[in-house]
This record gives C-alpha cells, structure tokens and sequence, in this order.
C-alpha cells in the first residue's frame, strides 16, 4: 500500500500550482515507471490555499530548468531514510531552449524550423522573455 504522508526514499516536488501537477506528471513520463508514485490534486498549502505534489519513490534526473520554467514556485524535496535531506527551490531559468516556440509569424525560428527557439529572461518579478532572435517580448504565461 502506498502511504501517501511520506516516502522513504525518493523525491517529493511540492508546492505545485494547483492544476498544474498533472503536466509536471505527464512531462516526466510518470506514468511509465515501474515505481511508486503519487500524485496528489488539490492538497492545502498554508502558503497557497491549494497545491498539487508528486511523491516518486525512486531517485530520478530532473531537469530543473524546465520545472522551474513551467512552475517556479515549487520546491523539490530530496528524501532518504523518510527525512529531507535535500530541498531545492526553483526558480525561472535565465534561458529557455527548445522548448516552447516564438509566435511571431515574421521570426525566423517560424519560418526556418530546424532553428532551435531560444527565450532569454529579462525580468524576473515580471517573468518576462524576450525571444533571442527577433526581440519579441513575452510575459511568462503568455508562453506557456
Ligand atoms: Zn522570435
């Protein structure tokens, strides 16, 4: 039986935004492990009101600049012998690539597809991104 409250071993990414812990699921391939994770949709926060978090029994490669681009709130708890022995906390990456693509028809990367889209941050409170290639500004949500 899977005990949700806490893992022995393994990773906890916490501090999802509510309905957005489902993508995070999906953009790691959790659904094609073979160990036990769980994902948990609307679990209280005291900081939040809401969040969703994902408990993986195993120890995994995560890349950080991803989550932290799709999420940047969360935080990521690294668990062994059912205590924390590591917490990371994301924040937006200052570059982005190959990830998401300019929406700018006239951009190059929209006409030339094997460019690959490079964002680079230029403001963080904002959350803001300026395509590397034909200067157009982005908010953060606007880009994902
Ligand atoms: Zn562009």
């Amino acid at each position: 039986m899977l005990n949700i409250d806490s893992i022995s071993k393994g990773i906890v990414i916490d501090h999802i935004k509510a309905g957005v812990g489902f993508s995070i699921f999906q953009h790691l391939d959790l659904d094609k492990v073979d160990y036990t994770v769980a994902l948990i949709i609307n679990a209280p926060s005291k900081k939040y009101g809401r969040k969703d978090l994902i408990k993986i029994e195993n120890n995994m490669d995560l890349d950080l600049k991803i989550l932290g681009f799709i999420d940047p709130n969360i935080t990521i708890n690294i668990i062994e012998d059912e205590e924390i022995v590591e917490k990371i906390n994301l924040s937006l990456p200052e570059k982005v690539e190959g990830l998401i693509s300019c929406k700018n028809p006239r951009c190059i990367t929209s006409v030339e597809k094997d460019i690959v889209n490079r964002f680079v941050l230029m403001d963080r409170e904002e959350g803001s991104y300026r395509c590397d290639y034909c200067d157009h500004i982005y908010t953060w949500e606007g880009l994902r």
